[in-house]
């Protein structure tokens, strides 16, 4: 029997293979919890302005979206040595493939005309690496870039992340003197070269754990000191933008005794959107299913599935249920839309347009609790689309909860051909049996 946990790792399976790992624990922590939640990526170059802003070391860098603007950029920089780098909300970049046949996301030259060639390669085509889907991602203009950066020489590649932490209910910094690769490898195969601290939000990070985990990290002599205060100021920024994750891999050293993060990714919580606008404002949601773009719009949460059944409920535990059910009665879930708290009749209008949308969609199944919903304007709704949309598919209905007796007479003065069910497994069978007879 499946249940909701194997569910939950099915609809993960079918999602990986389309979404960023990033977008898919965004996806899972919306399945899987009962707050929703969908967390801000930016793209590196967007993070790196943020880190220079408040006092991180990073390269010099400009970004381009035309192979023009990169050798122009390049030639600005005037610098040594030039690093270019594909900006997508995935890493494993640097060897990962395009779609033009250039290998790797990340380059090294010295000529900046090799810079215009190479981004000639890199903008408008997909690059592949090992947290995207099999076709990649669109480096696309003007949204994703290309980042046109002075190269530094590295001697040295260390890991450093901090991030909230469950477990401690509070901040951790995680650092490995093991950096520049793959950090679940370094943890699996060598965890004694992974070091954690963890911090007291209210009273901060103390100079003896900035220290301590610079000398973690290899960091040794006046580097020492600089890594403890390149550690402290990206703690300061963690705090400050509400980040969840702020990863930089590599934290690195350069042979003229520099620490340097050479590369970033930070990750934000929702919820402190409006304590952050100005960050928020630079969401990128090019990666995004435009159909989710469209359901975010009118604060509805939609996740794509594979199957032929669509299903409409509130909640996120509401909606995982009513996948299994749907899966134990031999049917497959075409998609979810979370309707969540507070529903107005013009929500419920859109969300059956966003449902029926979606040529996969074969039968709707309607699964509303009516707790803090009124199950009357679910149906006013309901029948307001089905007029309005000519709605073509089947449409199973239950209703449960506040007023579902005035529900119910709506739904059958209306004379829609809408099937009622008694309960979530009647639901199921005359969904999965509506698609059966086509
Ligand atoms: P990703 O993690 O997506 O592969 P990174 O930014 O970490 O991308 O780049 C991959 C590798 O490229 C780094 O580990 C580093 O060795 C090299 N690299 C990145 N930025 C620079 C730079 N500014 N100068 C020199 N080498 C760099
Ligand atoms: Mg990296």
């Amino acid at each position: 029997m499946a249940s909701p946990v194997a569910i939950a790792a099915q609809a993960g399976k079918l999602l990986r293979e389309r979404a960023l790992r990033p977008r898919l624990l965004a996806v899972r922590s919306q399945a899987g919890h009962l707050t929703p939640r969908r967390w801000l990526n930016l793209q590196e170059y967007q993070s790196k302005k943020l880190m220079s802003e408040h006092g991180v070391r990073v390269q010099r860098f400009f970004v381009a979206s035309t192979a023009k603007e990169a050798l122009e950029a390049a030639k600005r920089l005037n610098a040594k040595e030039i690093v270019l780098k594909a900006q997508i909300l995935a890493g494993g970049r640097g060897k990962g493939v395009f779609d033009s046949g250039l290998k790797g996301g990340v380059h090294l030259t010295k000529d900046p005309k090799v810079v215009g060639q190479l981004a000639q390669q890199m903008i408008g085509y997909n690059l592949a690496t090992k947290q995207t889907p099999k076709e990649g991602v669109k480096v696309n203009k003007p949204i994703e870039k290309v980042m046109v950066a002075e190269a530094l020489d590295i001697s040295r590649e260390t890991y450093l992340a901090i991030l909230m932490d469950r477990a401690h209910n509070g901040p951790v910094i995680v650092g490995s003197p093991q950096g520049g690769v793959d950090i679940e490898e370094v943890a699996a195969s060598s965890p004694e070269l992974i070091f954690k601290e963890q911090i007291d939000i209210f009273e901060g990070i103390k100079d003896s754990q900035a220290q301590r985990m610079a000398e973690n990290l290899g960091f040794l002599g006046s580097l020492k000191n600089q890594a403890a205060d390149q550690i402290k100021k990206l703690y300061h920024l963690f705090l400050k933008i509400d980040a969840t994750q702020v990863e930089v891999n590599p934290f690195g050293e350069t042979p003229e005794g520099q620490v340097v993060c050479f590369d970033a990714k930070i990750n934000f919580d929702d919820n402190a959107e409006f304590r952050q606008k100005d960050i928020f404002a630079m969401d990128d949601k090019s990666e995004n299913e435009p159909i989710e773009n469209e359901a975010a719009r009118y604060d509805l949460k939609y996740i794509g599935l594979d199957g032929n059944i669509a299903c409409f409920v509130n909640g996120a535990g509401l909606a995982m249920a009513t996948c299994d059910i749907i899966f134990l009665n031999g049917g497959r879930p075409a998609n979810f839309l979370d309707l969540g708290g507070g529903v107005k009749e013009a929500q419920v209008y859109q969300a059956f347009k966003l449902l029926t949308s979606d040529p996969k969609v074969e039968a709707i199944l309607v699964n509303i609790f009516g707790g803090i919903v009124n199950c009357a304007i679910i149906a006013n709704g309901i029948t307001k689309a089905c007029r309005e949309l000519e709605l073509k598919v089947p449409l199973v209905v239950r209703l449960e909860g506040t007023n579902v007796q005035e529900a119910q007479n709506i739904l059958k003065s209306s004379g829609l051909p809408i099937t009622p069910a008694v309960d979530l497994e009647d639901a199921a069978k005359k969904a999965v049996a509506s698609v059966a007879k086509k």
